[in-house]
């Protein structure tokens, strides 16, 4: 099939420009969606208009995680310009929607970015439907489109990552670079500011969280550099200690797609000299000593490769991603015969937010999460595991996750979280564990087996002081 999906079977249409509908991936330079549109723009002498569409409600966002949005977005404007691509921002206002946007704009084809959540997946559908162009998506996102890695969902990562390394060959290649467009638009600027952007969020959303981190294209090259010169060295053994800073914190930038995770994969690729092998999944708890420079990238790959794609594919192939029903029939099974089961603790929404648990542990996860925009990625194993234990019912765990991710993290909101989330409560591309108490068959987490990993006393003085 390659990267780009038909929507629809219309033929070629006359138009005004051809229109490329941005949401997943928020970046002018490696993005092969507005590449499309470029090329097919160019073979029709067309100018070309790139739409973003700021939806009334995104999840459960806070004003900050839309600030850091619009902030990337008006970095792209300002790219797009230089490049004599027109940009335009339509939002749910009387005249400003997508869809009257687009009948406007009388594209001869349009181009959406893909992504595998429900939202964007019905919007896109619909507008094939009811426009009379030629529509079609791009999956820009992953490295290997996802309907081209696997047509169905894949039941865990050894199942994924073999086909995987069968054909990141020939999808890790370098990008086409966005160039200058030949032919300028005269079409006026029918969509809004970003002034009355800023505007109409203050009315949809509320302040909520806080974020440490710098948004757009040059923020995350940025970040990209930083981790390959510091960090990527001791990532094999330090990406699970929370009290050290041994992860990329890539996750914001890639969720709102302000870096390609080729271009990562690419980057990291060119410390070493040798392919990366990705035949197994890395161990961890093989690397005695220090791990070479090609161990790390070999970890690391693993996990913006497999750990990544497989997420895209669970959300493409399993519309349930944030429901029980979501789950395989052992787990479903084995947590509705312990549903009765005794919970020592129970805690309200509230006490959840304000991170106000017996667990000193919990709560530093959770105010790390409130204070950075992120959590560190093995403490949210541990901080979804005891939603599960100290809920009502599993069903209710996941609910409050996937509210508490996507309010407080800025990498929220997407498939590695919903997919993160099934798996430590619901056991999604996990095994059956030893039968127990209210987890059932799902794999269980404690604090003593955090103790053996890092000092949790430090990880608690340094998020809760
Ligand atoms: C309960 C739970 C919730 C999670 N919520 C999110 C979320 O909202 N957004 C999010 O991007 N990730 C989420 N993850 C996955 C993972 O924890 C984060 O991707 C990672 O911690 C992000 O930090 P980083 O970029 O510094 O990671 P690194 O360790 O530097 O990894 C690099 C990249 O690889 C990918 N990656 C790493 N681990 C995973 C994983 N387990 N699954 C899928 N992709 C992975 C991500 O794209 C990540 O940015 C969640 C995991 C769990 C268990």
């Amino acid at each position: 099939m390659g990267r780009q999906l038909l929507l629809n079977s219309k033929s070629e249409t006359k138009g005004l420009c051809v229109v490329y509908v941005m949401s997943r991936d928020q970046r002018v330079q490696d993005n092969h969606a507005l590449n499309t549109a470029q090329k097919t723009a160019i073979k029709q002498g067309l100018p070309v208009v790139v739409v973003f569409n700021l939806l009334e409600k995104s999840g459960f966002r806070t004003r900050e995680h839309y600030d850091f949005m619009l902030n990337g977005l008006k970095q792209v404007s300002g790219t797009l310009q230089r490049l004599n691509i027109q940009f335009m921002l339509s939002a749910d206002l009387p005249g400003k929607t997508l869809t009257e946007l687009i009948e406007q704009l009388q594209p001869s084809e349009l181009v959406f970015d893909f992504s595998p959540l429900n939202g964007p997946r019905t919007l896109q559908k619909q507008m094939a439907s009811r426009l009379p162009c030629k529509v079609s998506v791009v999956d820009t996102h992953n490295i290997i489109p996802t309907w081209d890695l696997s047509d169905k969902e894949e039941y865990a990562a050894h199942t994924i990552r073999r086909k995987i390394h069968k054909q990141l060959d020939s999808w890790l290649t370098q990008h086409e670079a966005a160039l200058p467009h030949p032919h300028s638009s005269n079409l006026n600027n029918l969509g809004i500011t970003f002034e009355q952007a800023d505007k109409h969020l203050i009315k949809l959303t509320k302040n909520g969280s806080s974020i440490n981190f710098d948004s757009g294209e040059q923020a995350a090259k940025a970040e990209l550099a930083s981790f390959i010169d510091k960090r990527l060295p001791s990532y094999a053994t330090l990406k699970n200690t929370p009290t050290a800073d041994g992860q990329s914190n890539l996750s914001p930038y890639l969720h709102f797609g302000q870096i390609s995770a080729q271009r990562v994969a690419l980057e990291v690729m060119q410390q070493i000299n040798t392919p990366p092998l990705l035949l197994r999944q890395p161990r961890l708890a093989s690397f005695d000593g220090k791990p070479t420079l090609e161990d790390s990238v070999n970890v690391f790959l693993e996990e913006l490769t497999v750990r990544k794609e497989l997420a895209d594919n669970y959300c493409f192939y399993n519309q349930n991603y944030t429901s029980l029903e979501g789950a395989k029939d052992w787990a479903k099974e084995s947590l509705q015969k312990h549903s009765e089961d005794d919970r020592q603790h129970l805690y309200s929404q509230d006490e959840w937010r304000a991170a106000k648990t017996h667990d000193a542990a919990w709560n530093a996860a959770q105010l790390e999460m409130k204070q950075t925009g992120k959590m560190h990625g093995y403490m949210r194993m541990y901080w979804a595991k005891k939603l599960l234990e100290w809920s009502a019912s599993p069903e209710e765990a996941i609910q409050t996750a996937v509210f508490l991710n996507d309010h407080y993290s800025l990498d929220g909101g997407d498939p590695n979280g919903y997919t993160g989330i099934m798996w430590s409560i619901a056991g999604v591309h996990d095994r059956p564990w030893f039968e127990r108490e209210i987890y059932g068959k799902i794999r269980y987490m404690n604090r003593s087996g955090l103790q053996r990993r890092f000092d949790v006393g430090a990880y608690i003085n340094r998020w809760s002081s």
